[in-house]
């Protein structure tokens, strides 16, 4: 294969059309996953880095294909976002989290990821709203994670979406703070709460002292406003410590534990609760 050159391998690519393939196959199963109940919601804690409790839940979307096996939220949301099909799959998760959540103390919330098309499909905070009642969860225990690539066109649609709900008590988390472009404006222009640090700059706290500055400066920030910080990603002791010290009120990530299902969501509640 070496002996063809550069150009030609770019348009004979065999792994591309593996790729293509594989993607239209994941759009066309994608339509049938939820009525095949191979879709499932997971929920990774979000502990309090100073008592160590769980605060809230992020809802994650899990796919247990027949034959493909687990199939991660990367590979499939962009499907279903080009699609469209994140629509009718974002609703039904926003319920199934919204239901779960229900279950739990009610000082504990449930975070969800929105994508764009989401927020600007008609009615969409009627539809969470409506979710949140048929589940009987207060709005104020529902999160909803949004990243800056949504604000970045700065949309009468995205700042209705937000102020509607906000009004009626639901939050809003910053995700994957530091990864987009101008993220300070984003903070004064919309309702947030919280925000979240994204991964790169927990995996960088041990070895750079700038991103340790950086979440310095941001968890100062925050703590003017009135806003929380959540440090995504933590994995290590070493991490926790270098972000509470830093200033983190929150902590996620591996060394917590990874997403689960509902039930051992409640089960890890109902420890907590025994001590
Ligand atoms: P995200 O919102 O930034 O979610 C955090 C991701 O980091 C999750 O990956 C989580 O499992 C992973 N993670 C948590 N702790 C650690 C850690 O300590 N180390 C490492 N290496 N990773 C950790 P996941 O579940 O594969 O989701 C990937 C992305 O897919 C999410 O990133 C989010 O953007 C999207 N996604 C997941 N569920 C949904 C959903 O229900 N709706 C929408 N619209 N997007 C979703
Ligand atoms: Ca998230
Ligand atoms: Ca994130
Ligand atoms: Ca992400």
């Amino acid at each position: 294969a070496k002996v063809n050159g550069r150009n030609q391998a770019s348009f004979f690519d065999p792994s591309m059309t593996r790729d293509l393939v594989r993607r239209r196959e994941i759009e066309a199963e994608l339509r049938l996953a939820v009525q095949r109940d191979e879709l499932s919601i997971f929920f990774q804690p979000i502990v309090d880095l100073k008592s160590g409790k769980i605060r809230a839940f992020e809802a994650l979307v899990r796919w247990f294909h027949p034959e493909k096996g687990e199939l991660r939220p990367d590979e499939f949301i962009p499907v279903a976002e080009e699609t469209g099909a994140i629509i009718t799959l974002g609703n039904w998760i926003t319920a199934q989290a919204a239901r779960a959540a229900a279950q739990w103390p009610d000082d504990v919330t449930v975070a969800v990821n929105l994508s764009p098309l989401q927020i600007k499909a008609p009615g969409a905070a009627l539809g969470i709203l409506n979710a949140l009642r048929e589940a009987r969860l207060p709005p104020h225990r529902l999160e909803l994670e949004i990243t800056e690539t949504v604000l970045l066109d700065h949309s009468k649609q995205t700042e209705d979406f937000m102020a509607e709900l906000s009004a009626a008590g639901v939050r809003f988390a910053l995700d994957d703070f530091g990864t987009g472009y101008s993220s300070l404006s984003y903070i004064n222009k919309y309702p947030f709460g919280k925000i979240k640090v994204d991964r790169s700059f927990v995996s960088g706290v041990n070895a750079g002292k700038k991103s340790e500055a950086i979440i310095r400066a941001v968890s100062e920030m925050a703590l003017t406003l009135d806003m929380q910080i959540v440090a995504e990603g933590l994995e290590t002791i070493e991490q926790v410590d270098a972000v509470r010290k830093a200033g983190c009120t929150l902590g996620q990530g591996y060394y917590f534990s990874r997403a689960v299902p509902d039930y051992l969501a409640g089960m890890l509640l109902a420890q907590e609760r025994e001590k």
